[in-house]
């Protein structure tokens, strides 16, 4: 099966050495990328997205197959202290989307905003200057299982205030979030992941202690994951890839205080194609990974960018590694059902 090189619509880079080999891990497979602000530093003003666009830009050469190409389109951090005076500087310079973070709620959410009203005046900026709103949804006050519930209400409000701007709930993971998100207007979409797709919290917690799988929101139930396949399958338009894919070292994993993430970007395409093969087929896949992000995002689509190059996936049994540099990725050490394998020519 050939497809253009796809998009993810949510994925962590990180910063530093490992930024490097993250984005390679990334490039080899996909073609586009919205990339998460939540670096320390945070990414807030044009110096610093411009910065952070250029150091994975030049990382990213070295992983590109002959006749591809990785665009990582870029994202800023809404914070606190932001004015709307900051955003129209911040589209300028090539952000796509704003991230909003409730405090607390994930990797470097300590500087996350604890009152959303305090934004309205920077969510009119972003509906003037058409910039879509990404938001991590889970009210960090609630019980784990019911974060993301008790946020959607935040989420009505935002779209009754603003009625022209785009809104996207990242990482859905519950059957309230699907059903919010079927229920809601034409720019209300959201981002879904490998991992809440193909797994429930049996995975993290059901047997013994599994902390490659500790992620946030944490996996849901099995009918949640139901909801999730059920939008996925169907092939709605306002559901689309991201993997938020977010490595950390294996010692932040397998401690006592273990860090929140999945690294799934090197396994994510055998995954979905396995998903795929047996709950749908290979336009869904394609309208999921390649067409319905990038129509929510007003983006060319994959297929239709030159030069952006193609992947193939084939019904090849693979073994996912132990590791890459130090992270357990998402089904390390199993065996998939498919591979993928980058094609060197351009667009078929
Ligand atoms: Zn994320």
């Amino acid at each position: 099966v050939i497809f253009p090189r796809p998009d993810d619509f949510h994925v962590h880079l990180r910063q530093g050495a490992a930024l490097a080999l993250y984005t390679q891990d990334l490039a080899a497979n996909f073609g586009r990328a919205l990339i998460m602000p939540n670096t320390l530093p945070p990414v807030r003003d044009p110096a610093g997205l411009i910065a952070y666009r250029d150091q994975i830009v030049t990382a990213a050469q070295s992983a590109i197959p002959a006749g591809g190409s990785f665009i990582p389109l870029m994202s800023f951090k809404l914070l606190g202290d932001m004015l709307a005076t900051n955003i129209a500087p911040l589209k300028a310079a090539g952000a796509v989307a704003a991230k909003l973070y409730p405090q607390g709620a994930t990797t470097n959410a300590q500087d996350g905003v604890a009152e959303i009203e305090t934004l309205f005046p920077v969510f009119q900026a972003l509906q003037d200057e058409n910039i879509v709103l990404c938001i991590h949804s889970e009210d960090p006050q609630a019980f784990c299982l019911d974060r993301e519930k008790a946020f959607l209400p935040h989420i009505r409000s935002i779209l009754q205030a603003f009625p022209r701007l785009r809104v996207v709930i990242e990482h859905a993971s519950t059957a309230e979030a699907v059903q919010f998100v079927l229920d809601g207007p034409d720019r209300l979409g959201a981002t879904i992941t490998v991992h809440h797709l193909l797994y429930d919290l049996d995975a993290v917690i059901g047997d013994h202690l599994q902390p490659h799988m500790f992620c946030k929101p944490v996996l849901k139930r099995p009918e949640d994951k139901l909801a999730l396949q059920h939008a996925v399958s169907s092939g709605h338009p306002r559901f689309f890839f991201g993997s938020d894919s977010a490595p950390h070292d294996r010692v932040k994993k397998e401690c006592d205080c273990g860090a929140a993430g999945v690294y799934s970007a090197p396994v994510a395409l055998p995954l979905l194609a396995e998903f795929f093969s047996t709950h749908a087929n290979q336009t869904t896949m394609q309208n999921f990974i390649a067409r319905n992000g990038a129509l929510f995002y007003g983006l060319p689509l994959p297929g239709d960018q030159p030069g952006a190059g193609t992947v193939e996936l084939t019904e090849q049994p693979w073994t996912v590694p132990a590791q890459y540099h130090g992270v357990v990725p998402l089904a390390a050490g199993s065996t998939l059902g498919w591979s993928v394998r980058p094609i060197t020519k351009g667009k078929s």
